[in-house]
């Protein structure tokens, strides 16, 4: 039989009446045997404020309770047996050590800890509206298969291992039940808990496919399908069939947060189908991701990714000289930074690099800066955004570049590239004006 792979997003599992929309996708498909979830929405960023805030008690108490009143919601809603109750519980009773913990702010693991509750609460309440709606399913605990490194906050997974464990601890179990776990969660070779970045559970989805050799993974949101570019930017964006895997993993990539930007790397590994669909409206259909399309356009999508940073490295030194960029390029390796566009001159290097939540912010810091102080001269400008055209061919067919380049004329373009694929063109421009540059794009590229 197949196996199909189920993800359900922040505001999939917000409320008893949206997970028991997710609980009938489930139901309706059987070769749905493994299902992730993510925090119910907004919980995860209560909790990053917990961890990373200098609050009084009485903010920490507040911030509590708006988890508690979020989760004895979806629990009242259930037929509140005992047994969920008191895991509830305990979950929320280690939600308040971890957030009065003195250590908090400053200790990696602890935030991770606590991050990881929102995730390990609405697992539990899930599985349990399963069993209820008549599913036989079972909370299942994704530290013990997604093993990852210890970068706290943006850990990476072990591939290799998490393909031994889902083979040892899932694999058996998926004819008898449905294991609903959590998602964005893993933990390191210490058992200490770790996430995987903000929208992780995407990726955990594509990683338990990847390690379960599933047929299908499906990423259930709150809209119809990937779009020709965020729906909240401009009411003209469309939803999109189909896709093909290079263009998905570039719109995630470069900012379309429908998916987090790993979520393509296991799926093409494996060759896996993914669907992005809604799950209030499922009946709407959705966009299918595959190897092969059946069309190719010079112009599929727009994306736009916020908050870059634009480091300029300078040195005289680098006139006809050979390992300069190879030095750069170790001190942002050394600072797990990573780099996105480059452009160089004769004495100076431009480059992007992106700046998540919880991560880079963190780490394009004084002591990155004083390493390329080191051997150049470096400035560091903010208030950028990224705005990339994903499609096809668009190094190889005449016009496809000038006919972006005509719609966005009248914008300063602080910085442009050409992707190393065929697939983007991306333009760096100042934040005040990516709205409208995305706007024109759409108008230009897609409404004519
Ligand atoms: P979830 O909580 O289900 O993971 P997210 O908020 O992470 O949901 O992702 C869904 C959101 O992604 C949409 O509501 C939409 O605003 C945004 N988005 C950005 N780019 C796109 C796109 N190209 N197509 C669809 N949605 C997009
Ligand atoms: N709950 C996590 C977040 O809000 C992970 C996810 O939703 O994918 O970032
Ligand atoms: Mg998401």
């Amino acid at each position: 039989m197949s196996l199909n792979i189920a993800k359900f997003g922040g505001t999939s599992v917000a409320n008893i009446d949206a997970m028991r929309n997710c609980a009938k996708i489930v139901i309706d498909n059987p070769s749905t045997r493994v299902v992730v979830v993510s925090a119910a929405a907004g919980v995860t960023n209560y909790l990053v404020q917990l961890a990373n805030e200098e609050l009084t008690s009485e903010q920490i108490n507040d911030l509590i309770t708006k988890v508690e009143e979020i989760e004895f919601a979806i629990l009242a809603g259930l037929e509140s047996p005992p047994h969920v109750m008191v895991k509830l519980n305990e979950l929320l009773s280690l939600l308040r050590e971890l957030a009065f913990h003195e250590e908090i702010l400053h200790r990696p693991d602890l935030k991770d800890a606590i991050l990881s509750l929102g995730e390990r609460m609405s697992s539990l309440l899930f599985a349990e509206l399963l069993c209820q709606m008549g599913q036989q399913a079972e909370n299942f605990d994704a530290r013990k298969v997604i093993k990852t490194d210890n970068e706290f906050g943006q850990a990476e997974p072990d591939i290799q291992v998490i393909a031994v464990q889902a083979e040892k601890l899932m694999k058996p179990e998926l004819e008898r039940t449905v294991l609903v776990t959590q998602g964005f969660i893993g933990s390191d070779e210490q058992d200490n808990t770790t996430t995987l970045g903000r929208g992780g559970s995407d990726y955990t989805a594509a990683l338990l496919a990847e390690a379960l050799d599933a047929d299908t993974c499906e990423i259930w949101t709150d809209v119809i399908g990937v779009y020709t570019t965020d729906p909240r930017i401009t009411d003209k964006a469309r939803p999109l069939p189909e896709l093909s895997f290079e263009e998905a993993a570039e719109m995630a990539t470069f900012g379309a947060k429908v998916l987090h930007p790993a979520t393509m790397v296991p799926a093409v590994r494996k060759n896996i189908r993914v669907f992005v669909g809604s799950s209030r409206e499922p009946e709407k259909g959705g966009t299918w991701i595959a190897k092969n399309c059946q069309q190719e356009p010079h112009y599929r999508a727009l994306t736009r990714r916020k908050d870059q940073v634009l480091v300029t490295v300078k040195t005289p030194s680098m006139l006809y000289a050979s390992g300069f960029l190879q030095q750069v390029f170790e001190i942002l390796a050394n600072h797990h930074l990573s780099v996105d566009l480059v452009t160089t001159s004769e004495i100076a290097v431009s480059l992007t690099i992106d700046n998540p939540p919880n991560s880079v912010r963190a780490r394009l810091n004084k002591a990155t800066i004083e390493d390329l102080k080191q051997i150049s001269e470096v400035t560091v400008e903010e208030g950028y955004d990224l705005v990339t055209v994903v499609g096809n061919n668009m190094h190889s067919a005449a016009g496809v570049s000038s006919r972006i380049f005509n719609a966005v004329r009248d914008f300063n373009l602080r910085l442009i590239c050409y992707g190393a694929n065929p697939h983007n063109i991306s333009i760096l421009v100042k934040d005040e004006d990516s709205t409208d540059v995305v706007k024109v794009l759409h108008r230009d590229l897609f409404e004519e």
